[in-house]
């Protein structure tokens, strides 16, 4: 296991050389006064070599999508492009200053101006806004914007929010942060929202629904059109999470499907690598009817300049401090630019075929709770494995650890006991593919005739096990001397 930085440290020792002092010393209150600190810093006193190898080795411990496979479902870690992070480098995007005047930052208005023009075309939605800066944050947004719907017509009383029970955990939870009350509908036994289910709820008081499609069961609402059309009969309005829209580009169209706001997450189709809390961005897209409300300042073009406008008297406001996420929305621009049209479709087709190549190959093993073609991703069950040999989803992550794969998305979505959600992405090869069903396969064999192999995985790692309970509970988060 990695040394922490402080326990390497030797008093006295430095990584540093400084010319002789030929100035008279001075106390730090002299010269800042209250301001200074009293105590000097607790910081590590290393050679110079021995902090390069600290970071360098734990930069090794590091697992990620340029490292290995990493089929987390719902969170499409695809493969991304090196050169969107040459373009997103280039120094007339990374020096541009947010309060710079308009006419000197044509450039970068241009691209957000673009980039929402192809968002729009590729969801099939009239205009958007590209300043939220996460999927929860687009969501949050799209709230918003249904409110000022609803308030700017006088339905005030529209307070109810359909969320199926396979939802992501954000969608009740942006509505409720809204002001909304979340109605919780269970799937049928196809795992797909059926309109009957919906029909108790469509009254005067129905501000709408939250809909992932395909769902994270990654399979596709077939009664997308009907439930639509359910929706807007009873004066509700449609939210599309499109977080990961890596089944249906160029394929099918959320605005087709009849829905009035979308956010897309562009750190996970769009290509920007993401895990870990960096930087993310979920533009939101609209129909005709929100437009009025969406955000400000929208980027407009006239007379072959751009600029922002704020003339925007239903506006629901401003929601970031600037434009958003600018880095990006460079990846995600040139990604689409790289791609094309015909590039974008064909990487929904791969992400499709690829899940169902590997689900017709692990389902006769795994139990396959919902057992029809899926889109990009799919659930399988290992209840009946920790029932068998007591051998958990968890127990399975953590073969895939020791075997340097990372661990499909677990216990999510909650409609699935003992879930293992896989999204192999459209980037993967075949043998790649191959080697993933084939350690799989090894892991079932394993539970079976040798638990224990599994359930004090990983052996083999820097860090084992974890007591997740105990980290809960006593989160030890700062290093405070030996004991
Ligand atoms: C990732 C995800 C979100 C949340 O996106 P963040 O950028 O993490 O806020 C919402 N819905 C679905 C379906 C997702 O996969």
């Amino acid at each position: 296991m990695n040394q922490l930085i402080f326990e390497i440290s030797r008093s006295g020792r430095k990584g540093y050389r400084f010319p002789k002092q030929d100035v008279p010393q001075r106390e730090a209150q002299q010269l800042f006064g209250v301001i200074a600190a009293k105590q000097a810093p607790n910081l590590p006193e290393t050679a110079e070599v021995d902090v390069i190898r600290h970071f360098e080795n734990l930069a090794r411990d590091n697992f990620a999508v340029d490292a290995g496979f990493y089929p987390l479902g719902s969170c499409t870690m695809k493969y991304n492009p090196k050169v969107n992070e040459l373009t997103s480098r280039e120094a007339g995007f990374t020096e541009v200053h947010p309060l710079q005047p308009e006419e000197t930052a044509q450039g970068s208005l241009e691209l957000i101006h673009t980039l929402t023009g192809y968002l729009s075309e590729i969801t099939g939605m009239s205009w958007g806004t590209m300043q939220s800066m996460a999927g929860a944050h687009g969501e949050f947004t799209g709230m918003k914007l249904f409110r000022a719907y609803f308030s700017a017509a006088g339905e005030h009383q529209r307070t109810r929010l359909i969320v199926p029970s396979s939802s992501h955990g954000t969608n009740p939870a942006s509505a409720h942060l809204s002001g909304f009350e979340v109605i919780e509908l269970p799937a049928d036994e196809r795992g797909l929202v059926s309109p009957e289910s919906l029909k108790p709820y469509m009254n005067d008081q129905l501000a709408g629904i939250m809909l992932t499609n395909p769902n994270t069961l990654g399979l596709y609402e077939t009664d997308i059109l009907e439930i639509s059309e359910m929706v807007h009969e009873a004066g509700g309005l449609l939210y599309y999470d499109g977080a990961n829209l890596n089944a249906v580009m160029g394929k099918s169209r959320p605005g087709d499907m009849g829905f009035d706001v979308i956010h897309l997450n562009l750190h996970k189709t769009f290509s920007t690598p993401h895990g870990g809390g960096g930087p993310g961005a979920g533009p939101v897209l609209v129909s005709d009817r929100l437009v009025p409300f969406l955000p400000v300042p929208d980027v407009v073009k006239t007379d072959g300049d751009y600029r922002f406008d704020w003339d925007r008297p239903q506006s629901i406001g401003k929601i970031s401090g600037f434009y958003g996420n600018f880095g990006v929305l460079v990846r995600a621009l040139t990604y689409i630019l790289v791609m094309g049209k015909d590039g974008l479709t064909r990487a929904s087709e791969m992400a499709v075929l690829n899940a169902n190549y590997v689900m017709e190959s692990l389902k006769d093993l795994y139990y396959l709770p919902y057992d029809q073609v899926c889109k990009h991703e799919f659930v399988f069950s290992a209840e009946k494995m920790k029932k068998d040999t007591g051998v958990s989803a968890l127990d399975v992550a953590k073969g895939l650890v020791e075997r340097s794969i990372h661990p499909p998305t677990v216990y999510f979505p909650l409609i699935v006991p003992e879930a293992l959600m896989i999204e192999p992405t459209e980037t993967e090869t075949k043998e790649t593919l191959d080697r993933f069903i084939a350690v799989m396969t090894e892991i079932h064999r394993l539970a079976y005739e040798d638990a224990s192999q599994l359930t004090e995985a990983p052996r083999g790692t820097s860090v084992r096990r974890v007591d997740d309970v105990r980290a809960a509970r006593h989160p030890v988060v700062r290093w405070e001397g030996a004991e």
